[in-house]
Parts: structure tokens; C-alpha cells; sequence
């Protein structure tokens, strides 16, 4: 099921449910204004973060390509309901064909798993023939996608250009929160390309990935001080 149909269902569910509620109020003697104007200022609330948080830009077919951490691409996956596998080539390439499943677009909407449940539940089931990706073709597919030219759009994410202004600015990791001393390109905790992590923090999208990136690292953490 496509995201916005998922979400279209959720919202009319998130709106009978409302109205529901509402009737009830009045029905027990509440002001009939003031729970129309609370009723009002939910759904109105509802939409503003279903917006803000789940319409997101779609990252483009030569950005794909710069992520080199395997950790990026699975969370690229997860945040677009792709299901990642963990394993770098196989979800680049489920970037690469959701990417090109929406051409022209910058944006895309992507649902959580609880809304898209409360979609399939209330959707009425159309066979959508999916292609079962076989391993042979898998790798036919991988040896035939290059990605064009024009996508290649640069060495940071959007075609952003690198600059010295932009290192020195930065006082800590985007990725993972130390506190940078002096100006470098590359943590000296983690790793992390600064410059990458700082465009790619000027997106919702980044925003999304490096916190999941971030709650990672410290699960992981964790992990190994026990
Ligand atoms: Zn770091």
C-alpha cells in the first residue's frame, strides 16, 4: 500500500474518530461551540504534524550513490518503508528503484508502520503484481545501473558545494554530538564526514536519518560498556 493512501485512511479514521468524540461531549451538555472549535483545532493539529513530519524529500539518484556507510542506507530504507536489509548493495538498489518510482517528484509522503496497518486493515485488497527480484536478476539489474549523468550531481548531498566557512562554524558532530575542538573535516570520534552530515542535517530527510544514525551509535554504545 502506498503511503498516502495509508494515510489517507488513518486520517479519516483520526477524523470520525474526532467527530465521534465531539458528538459525545455535546451530548453530555458541553458547549456545543467550544468542542467544535477544540474538534477543529485537533484535526488542524493532526494535519500540521502529519505534514511536517511525514512529507519529506526524496532523495535524488546520484545522492544515493554518497552514502558509503551501510548504517545509512538501512535507515534511507526504513525512513521510506522500504525495509532495509543491512546490506549496502541491496539497499542501494531499493533506493534506487523507489527513486525512480517517482519521477519528477522532490518530496514524497512515507507512513509509519502503525498507519499503514490501520490502511491495509480498512483497504479493500487489490492484487498489485510485485516483481520478486531473483538473484540473478538482482545482479543483472546492478550491473546495468549506473546512475546517469546528470544525477551525479556532486560530492555533498543536493549538489552542495564544500567550504572552508562551513567546517569552521561547526562546533560539534552532527552525528555524534562531540564537541570539535578545532576545525576538521572528519570527527575524530566517529568518523563521520562533517560536511556530508551538516547538508544533509538541512533536510527533513537528514534530520530523520542522523537522529536514527545518532540512537544507533549510542544503543551500540551502550552495548559495549556492559
Ligand atoms: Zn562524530
Amino acid at each position: 500500500m502506498r503511503a498516502e493512501q495509508a494515510w489517507g485512511a488513518f486520517t479519516l479514521v483520526f477524523a470520525l474518530g474526532t467527530i465521534a468524540v465531539a458528538a459525545v461531549l455535546v451530548s453530555l451538555g458541553h458547549d456545543p461551540y467550544q468542542i467544535g472549535a477544540f474538534a477543529i483545532i485537533a484535526i488542524m493539529v493532526y494535519l500540521y504534524v502529519m505534514y511536517k513530519r511525514y512529507h519529506i524529500e526524496l532523495v535524488t539518484e546520484g545522492d544515493i550513490a554518497l552514502f558509503s556507510d551501510p548504517d545509512d542506507l538501512r535507515i534511507l530504507c526504513e525512513i521510506y518503508g522500504l525495509g532495509g536489509s543491512g546490506r549496502a548493495y541491496i539497499d542501494r538498489q531499493r533506493l534506487k528503484d523507489f527513486v525512480r518510482a517517482h519521477p519528477e517528484r522532490s518530496f514524497v509522503w512515507v507512513a509509519p508502520r502503525p498507519v499503514r496497518s490501520v490502511g491495509s486493515a480498512l483497504a479493500i485488497p487489490s492484487p498489485e503484481p510485485e516483481e520478486e527480484l531473483t538473484v540473478p536478476r538482482l545482479v543483472k539489474k546492478l550491473l546495468s545501473d549506473t546512475p546517469s549523468e546528470s544525477s551525479m550531481k556532486g560530492p555533498l548531498i543536493g549538489g552542495a558545494r564544500r567550504s572552508s566557512e562551513r567546517l569552521a562554524a561547526m562546533g560539534e558532530c552532527p552525528v555524534c554530538e562531540s564537541t570539535l575542538e578545532k576545525t576538521r573535516s572528519v570527527c575524530p570520534e566517529c568518523g563521520a564526514d562533517l560536511e556530508f552530515y551538516s547538508v544533509l542535517a538541512d533536510s527533513r530527510l537528514g534530520r530523520r536519518l542522523i537522529s536514527e544514525k545518532t540512537g544507533a551509535r549510542k544503543r551500540k554504545l551502550r552495548y559495549t560498556a556492559e
